[in-house]
């Protein structure tokens, strides 16, 4: 999978083939990367390693990059560590977004050292003197900052009047930070909403996108690891796009970035919302000949080259595989050492099977480049 450029983060179908319309919202830039206003869905992740680490940070957003993120977040807990972050904003192959919370003056000297965005809670940075230092920052820098609310951040007149925390207090709380950012001058806004529970979350952001155009930055806070937490974010996460709610998005696992880029783009592909390869392998039964997952995790790492919305089938058996992946644009069946190697249903040759991924990702190729549009996408 190749890493988007700057200047279209992923690609999506054309409108008219969009399943869902999505929500007109506002735009703004992060160092090229569009988020609202039609653009295209970004993948976010956050780096995970000692931010004064530079080298392992750096390589941590590499592997993001090269797992297909558009746009990537460093925590900066301290002033000491600006410089840090300098480096690695100047190194980083994509926008970096610089993650503060409580301290003003980090926030402000982000801005100065090469950020494209910053992410704070006006919540916790400050009376107005002190958010007005980063708007300033922000706006010299010409970058645009995402405010947050969640649950913990409530304030207590909104916990006292809606009864704890609620869907409807969380809006509100963040109708009132935006109201409060554009009381002291500044419009170039993303906002995000989180819930301790997915149907807080989904609930709050739909009550959000009712009252504002501001685009949504989605994501499900502290999901858990592996499966778990990759279900529970598709969950929420696939409500609200359904909805046509969401302009960037966030998978939070306790995983490496690239595991959250991963799942992130797989729900976009799921959701017609990033065109991109897809494997639908079959899922084996007893007529099933051959070791089939390492097989479809071979052509998948290999469909990485490829950008065109191609559909590829791995299936278990040659009797029935081709049949049943009559929708794939290309396929291969496979049988006791051998391959069948099909377009749309219909066997085109039979290979060995050690031969059977380069002779699959052959056809594979000659399709991606009769497709319209694949190249240079995402
Ligand atoms: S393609 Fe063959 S092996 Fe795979 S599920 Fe269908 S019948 Fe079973």
């Amino acid at each position: 999978m190749s890493r988007s450029s700057p200047d279209n983060a992923g690609s999506e179908p054309r409108p008219s083939e969009r399943p869902w319309p999505r929500r007109e919202t506002r735009s703004v830039s992060v160092g090229g990367v569009r988020i609202g206003g039609g653009a295209p869905l970004s993948v976010q992740t956050m780096t995970k390693t000692d931010t004064a680490d530079v080298r392992a940070t750096l390589a941590q957003i590499e592997r993001a990059a090269a797992a297909g993120a558009d746009l990537v977040r460093v925590a900066v807990p301290s002033l000491q560590l600006v410089d840090a972050f300098a480096e690695i904003a100047a190194a980083s192959p994509m926008p970096i977004i610089a993650d503060v919370h409580f301290d003003h003056r980090i926030a402000v000297e982000c801005a100065r050292a090469g950020a494209h965005k910053l992410r704070i809670n006006p919540g916790n940075i400050g009376d107005d003197d002190r958010l007005a230092a980063v708007i300033e920052a922000a706006a010299e820098a010409g970058i645009p900052i995402r405010v947050g609310v969640n649950s913990g951040s409530l304030e207590p007149d909104l916990l006292e009047r809606h009864g704890g925390v609620t869907a409807d207090a969380l809006a509100e709380s963040a109708v009132r930070t935006v109201e409060r950012m554009q009381r002291l001058g500044f419009e170039h806004l993303v906002v995000s909403i989180k819930g301790a529970e997915v149907p807080m979350t989904v609930a709050a952001n739909r009550a959000f996108a009712g009252r504002s155009d501001l685009p949504l930055h989605l994501g499900i806070t502290e999901a858990g690891f592996g499966r778990a937490a990759a279900v529970r974010s598709a969950a929420g996460l696939a409500i609200l796009l359904a909805d046509g709610i969401g302009d960037t998005l966030r998978v939070s696992m306790t995983d490496p970035p690239e595991d959250e880029v991963e799942v992130a783009i797989y729900l976009l592909r799921s959701l017609d919302l990033r065109e991109g390869p897809w494997v639908i392998s079959c899922p084996t039964c007893g007529r099933c000949q051959v070791d089939l997952p390492p097989l479809a995790r071979e052509v998948a790492e290999a469909l990485r080259e490829l950008n065109a919305p191609l559909k590829v089938a791995v299936m278990g058996c040659e009797v029935n595989g081709p049949g049943e992946a009559r929708q794939a644009d290309v396929g291969l069946a496979a049988g006791r050492g051998r391959a069948v190697i099909f377009a749309r249903g219909e066997p085109l040759r039979t290979v060995p099977i050690d031969s059977a991924v380069a002779a699959l990702m052959q056809e594979a190729r000659r399709i991606a480049e009769d497709m319209p549009d694949a190249q240079g996408q995402q």
